[in-house]
């Protein structure tokens, strides 16, 4: 009789969504853990083989947001006790990604706080892409600004950028617990406007913020239906000062039970560990990298991760090797879809859209040709 797992496996490898009831299974502790991974690990090889792909944060503007999200240090009224500056410079920014580029990061994602970009903070952005890929142009660059206005996400792909962050975060059902200045449907918005404009979406969540497992895979349903390139799974950064501080609800074991349902719902999508994952997964950690392909290399927006060197010998022990900017991140199927922009800003032919305008034939402007 197939098991569960073999059937998540077999559906994986062949980019099929697994049903609720599966995904319930998962959460609900069917299997046992390690079985669990084997057959994650399964499909996460078939796709990504044994590298990693490494990122970094840099937050551009730290705290002072006038919105209210709760899960996090930088929100309307918290008291944790985070740097908080405005803008750095383009020319710091490109510093401090320089640094992460050498130690082996191949995206670096610039983060603001606030509900989301102004004009001339885009302004900002675009010198600040210059700078950063002026001293390495092969960098992917992420841009995660909050909620995107008419035209913004437009100027980031013209400048440069390669894929726009907007984390859903919790199910639509819950998303009110969490925040009340803004709404799920604002940040679907969001990421469809990235995506429309040739931005790779990346959107994922955070866990530990008193979801159960319906909302979890009400989540995982809802962003597959986005399509995102990459999917970041955080677990909660209990920060005191905010409302969810001291909410130590996650175990290693649900973890990476999460982590393994993702790779089942995301099989071919660069998913990546990100924040909380040393003070949750702890000494499961390892075990992760068979689950993930991605993570974050470092420090996160206002707290402190890992040392980068002993990422790096987590990696290596653990029989894994750190990709290298020259090799595609996603699997061809999918890194068709999202192949680096050579139209606009930078190149002699016409933007998508108004190469469309100009007749071009439709099959080369469709999913396979320029991102
Ligand atoms: S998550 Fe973003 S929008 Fe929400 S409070 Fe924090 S910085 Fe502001």
């Amino acid at each position: 009789m197939t098991t569960l797992l073999e059937t998540l496996t077999e559906k994986a490898l062949r980019r099929e969504t697994p049903t609720r009831e599966e995904a319930m299974a998962v959460l609900g502790g069917e299997g046992e853990l390690l079985d669990v991974v084997a057959a994650a690990a399964r499909v996460r090889r078939e796709f990504f083989g044994n590298r990693v792909k490494l990122n970094t944060i840099i937050n551009m503007k730290s705290g002072m947001c006038p919105e209210d999200c709760s899960y996090c240090s930088q929100r309307l009224g918290s008291k944790a006790e985070i740097l908080k500056y405005t803008w750095i410079s383009p020319e710091e920014a490109a510093e401090h990604a320089g640094r992460a580029v050498r130690a082996g990061a191949k995206r670096v994602c610039l983060v603001a706080s606030g509900r989301g970009p102004g004009d001339r903070d885009i302004t900002r952005i675009e010198n600040t892409i210059a700078a950063v890929k002026g001293d390495h142009p092969d960098v992917e660059v992420c841009v995660c600004l909050g909620l995107l206005g008419e035209g913004q996400a437009e100027r980031l792909a013209d400048a440069g950028a390669h894929a726009y962050s907007h984390n859903l975060n919790t199910s639509e059902e819950r998303y009110a617990d969490i925040c009340s200045t803004h709404t799920f449907a604002d940040r679907v918005d969001t990421l469809r406007r990235a995506t429309e404009a040739g931005l790779s979406p990346c959107s994922g969540a955070i866990f530990g913020m008193g979801e159960s497992d319906e909302d979890i895979v009400d989540l995982a349903f809802a962003l597959r239906e986005l399509d995102p390139d990459s999917v970041p799974v955080n677990f909660l950064i209990p920060f005191d000062g905010t409302p969810l501080g001291g909410r130590w609800e996650l175990t290693p074991d649900r973890c990476v039970r999460i982590l393994a349902l993702f790779r089942f719902f995301f099989p071919d999508v660069e998913v990546r560990l990100a924040g909380g994952r040393e003070i949750h997964l702890r000494s499961l950690q390892p075990l992760a990298l068979h689950l993930a392909n991605s993570i974050f290399l470092g420090d996160y927006l206002t707290s402190e991760g890992q040392p980068g060197a002993d990422d790096l010998q987590m990696i290596a022990d653990s029989g894994f090797v750190v990709e290298g900017a020259d090799e595609p991140t996603l699997p061809a199927a999918r890194h068709d879809l999202v192949t680096i922009r050579r139209r606009g800003a930078g190149s002699a032919k016409a933007r998508r859209a108004e190469a469309v305008r100009q007749g071009e034939p439709a099959a080369a402007d469709g999913p396979g040709a320029d991102g």
